[in-house]
Order: structure tokens, then sequence, then C-alpha cells
């Protein structure tokens, strides 16, 4: 099932280009639009460009597609460049805009229109529409199409000096109005917009479109293998007329391969956005949401990131992937490289009646089952514990491995303890379990033979620290939330997350590092929130369970 970088239908075309000699030297490019956060769609994006540039010793850059400045801003920018580095990657040079390349662009345009390729077109959105004609009937040429080139150069040159609207007049390629590829229609190369750019300011009033833009961007660039998702199949044709027709100094070619779906997520930025928006989740790096920084607050690690992104493969169709894959990547990860440490999530107090009142026992106890370099940690052991409410049984059968009246359990890493009585309040609720320890259980097992049922994690309540810890579960209910148009915001998962206020974490957590992630034993896998966790107040996010609980 392992893909390696080297086993992908992108990796056989790149090994042709560069034994056939048509390409020197791999570049490639991550062209994000900073209209919004990365997402683990673009993750994979990253991994595929990045990871090509790197297995066959290329660059990679990054460059910002920025040509729609009204839904950009430079909070977007500082998110994407902050998670391309938190996976791992580093980009070729400085960070690239494709604004630096306006007047270039400009310039390619009045070439165009020189050489009566390219005309300024004043139909409306309305009837451009109209004049496009269908997937089944062909366009016809527009009315301002046999404008001279005198008369193009000085209204480009006007539109650029802000003298027309808004919607008043386009730029557009001149091509063929009826070919069967809607993209060849005389495709748009400019519009006015008269907005600032958080780049040039107010040095433009008109912007290029993308297909205009990117793959003389990527000529710039020298670019050799432009890669890009399924939707812009059909837009390779005028990609390469563009590139044809233009001066341009090198020749880039486009690629495709199939989006990455993950089942039960969102990847439209549009509805990541509206969720944000709606105060559905807390921000764009809420830890529910498939963001690259969303997915860092829930502890997610960028190699088990990088790894789900090489295990899934590179494949030209679009299909969707279990995201059952994503979160055994993380398990993985995390059972292998997380240390271990005991939280109890909803505490009952059980009182060791034989245990000393003053008495602290330091118990050593290993950080992590098999990585010995991981070193030791103190536990400390009293007569007062908290133990999980879920963990104790008045009654039950021999299914039930933890702790029952008058049975045996051990303690992780401490005593086998047996459990004597408990304490009821008025309501008839459990508030305290009384029970005694049996003597030289430390490491082993009971002389007089009796075995405990199961073993059950605790925490001090004296010198233990209370905690909040919050329980993620996916965001939708849904296998494929993104099908219909509005109605992903219907299978909104209604336990997506629970606060749980009075957890109890051995001490030392509460000193753990924002980031630093654990295996709560029994729990799953937690990590100290980026932003809130502090000794004072220790935060806690649940990443994942150690099992899968939506597949049966
Ligand atoms: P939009 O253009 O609608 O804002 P986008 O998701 O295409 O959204 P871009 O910023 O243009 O966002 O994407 C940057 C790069 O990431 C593009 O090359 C795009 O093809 C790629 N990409 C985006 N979403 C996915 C995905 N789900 N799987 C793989 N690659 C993706
Ligand atoms: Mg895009």
């Amino acid at each position: 099932m392992e893909n390696t970088p080297a086993s992908n239908f992108l990796q056989t075309i790149i090994t042709e280009d560069l034994a056939s000699g048509r390409v020197r030297e791999v570049v490639t490019r991550f062209p994000p639009e900073p209209n919004g956060y990365l997402h683990i769609g673009h993750a994979k994006s990253i991994s595929v460009n990045f990871g090509l540039a790197e297995a066959n010793g290329g660059r990679c850059n990054l460059r910002f597609d920025d040509t729609n400045p009204e839904k950009e801003s430079q909070e977007y920018i500082e998110s994407i460049l902050e998670d391309v580095r938190w996976l791992g990657y580093t980009w070729d040079g400085e960070v690239r805009y494709a604004s630096s390349y306006f007047q270039q662009l400009y310039d390619w345009a009045v070439y165009l229109v020189e050489k009566g390729e390219a005309y300024v077109c004043d139909l409306n959105a309305e009837q451009a529409r109209e004049y496009r004609g269908t997937l089944t009937e062909p366009g016809r040429n527009s009315p301002y199409r046999d404008r001279s080139v005198q008369e193009n150069l000085d209204l480009l040159a006007r539109m650029r000096a802000g003298e027309f609207e808004e919607g008043e007049k386009v730029l557009r390629a001149k091509i063929d109005m009826a070919s069967p590829n809607m993209n060849m229609r005389d495709p748009i190369l400019y519009r006015i917009r008269k907005v600032p750019h958080h780049q040039t300011g107010d040095e433009w009033v008109i912007y290029p479109t993308y297909d205009f833009a990117h793959g003389q961007e990527d000529a710039i660039e020298g670019i050799t293998h432009s890669i890009c998702t399924l939707e812009f199949e059909d837009h390779r044709p005028l990609y390469d007329w563009f590139i044809e027709h233009l001066p341009v100094d090198s020749r880039p070619r486009q690629y495709e391969f199939g989006r990455l779906n993950p089942s039960y997520t969102i990847t439209s930025k549009r509805k990541l956005k509206q969720l944000v928006e709606e105060g559905i989740v807390a921000g764009w790096d809420d830890p529910r949401m498939p963001t690259v920084s969303g997915m860092r607050r829930r502890g997610y690690t960028p190699a088990a990131i990088r790894k789900f992104c090489d295990m899934i493969g590179t494949t030209r169709s679009d299909g969707v992937v279990d995201v059952a894959m994503l979160e055994f990547a993380i398990r993985e990860d995390l059972n292998e490289n997380a240390p271990r440490a005991m939280c109890v999530l909803n505490p009952l107090k059980v009182v060791l009646t034989d245990y000393p009142e003053e008495k602290l026992e330091s118990i050593s106890a290993p950080c992590h089952p098999s990585r010995e370099e991981f070193g030791q940690r103190e536990l400390p052991f009293t007569r007062e514990l908290y133990i999980d409410a879920d963990d104790f049984r008045e009654e039950a059968n021999k299914k039930y491995k933890r702790l029952v009246l008058g049975k045996r359990v051990r303690l992780r890493n401490a005593y086998v303890i047996e459990a004597d009585e408990v304490v009821k309040d008025g309501e008839g609720n459990i508030i305290e379990v009384r029970a005694h320890t049996i003597p030289n259980t430390l490491g082993e097992n009971p002389e007089d033979g009796i075995r405990p049922r199961g073993v059950i994690h605790w925490v001090s309540v004296r010198a233990g620290r209370r905690a909040e810890v919050r329980l993620y579960d996916r965001l939708f209910t849904d296998e494929a939330p993104d099908k219909g148009e509005n109605d992903f915001l219907d299978s909104i998962n209604p336990d997506s997350l629970t606060v749980v206020e009075q957890a109890w974490i051995e001490p030392a957590l509460a000193d753990a590092e924002p980031e630093q992630g654990y295996q709560f034993e029994r729990e799953g896998y937690f990590v100290a929130d980026r932003y809130d966790h502090r000794a004072e107040h220790p935060v806690f996010n649940r990443t994942i369970g150690l099992r899968d609980t939506w597949t049966n």
C-alpha cells in the first residue's frame, strides 16, 4: 500500500524528462492563493510538489497566486508561510508573489494586443454569458472583436489608468468562439477591480485572471513541471496557448492529479470560511478544522501528515480517501513517539484505608513502554487517589476487567488494591470507594495468588493537578458532508467538542511544553494546547482516541 515518491505517474514523467534531456533540473512550485488557511488537500499538494523536487534533486518555489485582492489578506499569507514551514518544507530562495510580475504580465497583454491576438470587449457579464454559448452550442463573436490594434491599445491603457468602472470593459484573448473547449472561447485576460492590493497597494486597478497569470508566472520562474489538480485539465490548452503565443523564455508544462477528498471532511476554502464566519468553529485553527493549523492544534504531527500524503498515493483520478487512514497515521506516529502519562477524565475518589495519611511515595514509571531513552517519570502515590468513575462498579461479571466491590485491580505502575465499600451521597450516587492495598505488589503479583482483574489508571488527589481537557471528535457525522451546496451544515456532529473542566493529571503534565503530545494511558492521544496551556491552568486537547470508534 505504501507509495514511495518514486512510484507515481508524475515521477514517471519526470524520470523520462530527465532521461531525454528535456529538463536538466526539476523545478516545481506550490502556488496557494492567500484567500484562506491551508487544509489537508493543500498539504497533499505541498507534499507532491516539494516531494518531487526533493526526490529529484530539484527545487520547489513557494508562490502566492495573489491575483484576486478582494478575497486575499496578509493574515492568510502569514498563516500559509507558517504552515509550510511547520510541515517541514523549505522553498527555494525568496517567497514569490504573482503580484510582483504584474508589470511583465501587463506588457505581455500589450504584446498580444499588438499582434492582434487580444481585444478590449465592452460586453457586460450577462451579455458575455449569452455570447459564450454552451457545452453543446458554439459561442458567437463579440461585436468588439474586430477593434483595431490602435483602439485596443488605447482602451487597454485607459483601463489601466482607471478611466473605466468595474465591469465596463475587459481584455480578452482572440482565440476561437466555436472551440469545443469553453476555456478557449476568447477568455478574459484582465478585469477592472478598483480595490487595493495587499502587496501592490493601489498601483493597479486591473488584475490578470488566473488563466492569464499562472502559466506565465511558471515561465518567469523557470518551472519545469507545473502540477495542479484535475479541475485544471480543461485549462491546459489555454495554458499552452499563452506559452506558445508569448515571448516567454521557458516552457513549463502543466500536469494534473486527483484532488484529495477525505471522508467526513470539507476541503472547500469557501465552506471552511463559512464555518469560521458563522461561529460554528472557534477559528481557522480550531482543532476540528481540516486546516493545517487546526490539525496542528489538535496534536497531529508533520510526520503523520506527510506519511498520510505518501500512503494515499498520487493518481489521475478524483476519489474519496477514508479519513481513518489519516487517523491511523497519527495513531501510529504517536504510539511510537508520544510519552505516556495518566489523566483521569471523570474522577472518582478512592481512599486506601490502610495507607498512612501523610505518606507520599514516589513511584518511578517508564515514559514509554518500549523506548528506554525516554527515561522515567515520578508518580506520587498517596492514600487518596482518583480513578475514572467508569472503572468502578459495585457488581459486575468477569468480563469487566476493572475495579469491583470485593475484587482486586492493579493500579497502573503501582499497587494491587481491593475495594471494600462505597460511600454514597443523599441521591445514591457513589462519591467514594474505600479500598486497601495488597502488600508487596509493587511490580509483583499478590503472594496469595489472587490475581487482579485488570489494570486501571489513577492520579493522586493531593499531588495531582486539575486540568481542562477538550475532547474533540470528527466535525461531521456524514461521510460525504461536501456533496450538496449548503447541507454540509446539517451534518455537523453535535458532540464534536466536549469540555471536561475537572480532569486530574499527574503533576509533571502541568509543566508540559505547549504542543507536546502524550498518550494518556487507556484514554487516547492528547496534546498540551498550543495557546491556552499554562502550568497554573493546564489545557489538553484530545488528538485521537486509542481505537477507531467510527467503524464497527
Ligand atoms: P480556490 O482556488 O478555490 O480558492 P484551492 O483549494 O484551489 O481553492 P489554492 O490556494 O488555489 O486553493 O490551491 C493551491 C494549490 O493546492 C493548487 O495547486 C491546488 O490545485 C492545490 N489543492 C487545493 N486543494 C487540493 C486538494 N483537495 N487536493 C490536492 N491539491 C489541492
Ligand atoms: Mg485554486
